[in-house]
């Protein structure tokens, strides 16, 4: 037993040095990605139903692998946050969608909104908000066209720090998204203590919207407490006419999602841009 004890120790502590080997890996490759210039930004059409125009995009980041081809952030998102190199990263994908929303601007086309994708541990890193004002006073974007998608997971803990940050980037102008809205667990304390402007219904609830009448119950609720507490309300994962008509008759004020289009690259985001109105 007592042997069988040691191999046992063996080898899970095998296990932890491949895991720690795989991490390290997994770190450097990001950080030689990043300077590589192999991140990318894709946009998605943010769209007001009051209009059918876009009224903003969503910044999503790709990794363009010389050899593995395109890699999507849910691939490596979650190591970058584990490793930190979500912060290089995450400043990368600020001025870059800040740049982009700013030469937008410049060509003359009517973009309101850049919502970029804020993680917990980037939210939380020293000088986020002195970060964010460099990445505006640098790109000429005003603070007004940005705003910032956080999850429960950013906001939830702290909320002491949580409500600082939040009040000096709403201070600054920039506006606050709560995204994949309705998932986390205490959702409404924070609607309440927190400068948000705008609520994103998660695809969770949206997807089977036309069969499944809890879906639909929670999603109305969602749209009229938005209503009433004058948010924003913008479902995500919009991919059926019916799904876009029953949030249309529920009041919902903007969608998202393959309906519209897919995430598209910065030169096919130009052309959706210089086509409106969309719907
Ligand atoms: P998210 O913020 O909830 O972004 C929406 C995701 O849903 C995107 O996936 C988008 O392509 C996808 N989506 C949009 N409409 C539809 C639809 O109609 N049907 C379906 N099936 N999917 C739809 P993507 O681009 O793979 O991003 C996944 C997640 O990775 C994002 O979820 C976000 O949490 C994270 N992410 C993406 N870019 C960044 C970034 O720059 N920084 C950080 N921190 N996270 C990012
Ligand atoms: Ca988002
Ligand atoms: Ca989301
Ligand atoms: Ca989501």
């Amino acid at each position: 037993a007592k042997d069988l004890g040691r191999n046992t120790f063996q080898f899970y502590s095998s296990e932890m040095n491949m895991a720690t080997l795989e991490r390290l890996m997994m770190e450097s490759n990001l950080r030689h990605a990043l300077t590589a210039s192999e991140f990318e930004l894709h946009y998605q059409p943010l769209v007001s139903l009051a209009n059918g125009e876009i009224v903003g995009v969503e910044a999503l980041i790709r990794w363009r692998h010389p050899d593995l081809g395109v890699i999507m952030p849910d691939r490596f998102i979650s190591v970058a946050e584990d490793t930190g190199m979500i912060n290089p990263i995450g400043d990368w994908v600020l001025f870059e969608a800040c740049r982009q929303a700013q030469a937008w601007i410049d060509e003359g086309l009517a973009l309101q909104t850049m919502a970029v994708n804020v993680a917990p541990v980037q939210f939380r890193q020293a000088g986020f908000v002195e970060m964010v004002a460099g990445a505006l006073g640098t790109t000429g974007l005003a603070a007004e066209r940005l705003e910032l998608e956080l999850t429960e997971r950013t906001v939830m803990h702290d909320a002491e720090f949580t409500l600082g940050t939040l009040s000096a980037l709403n201070r600054m102008g920039v506006s606050l998204s709560l995204d994949d809205f309705g998932t986390g667990y205490s959702s409404l304390a924070y609607l309440k203590r927190f400068p948000v402007g705008k609520l994103k219904i998660d695809r969770s609830f949206i997807m089977d919207l036309e069969r499944d009448a809890d879906d639909r119950a929670i999603a109305s609720t969602i749209v009229s407490m938005g209503r009433n507490l004058r948010l924003t309300v913008l479902a995500e994962g919009v991919e059926t006419a019916e799904q876009l008509t029953l949030l249309r008759s529920m009041g919902c004020g903007m969608v998202q999602g393959y309906y519209f289009s897919r995430p598209v690259d910065a030169l096919r985001m130009t052309e959706l841009l210089r086509s409106q109105p969309f719907l």
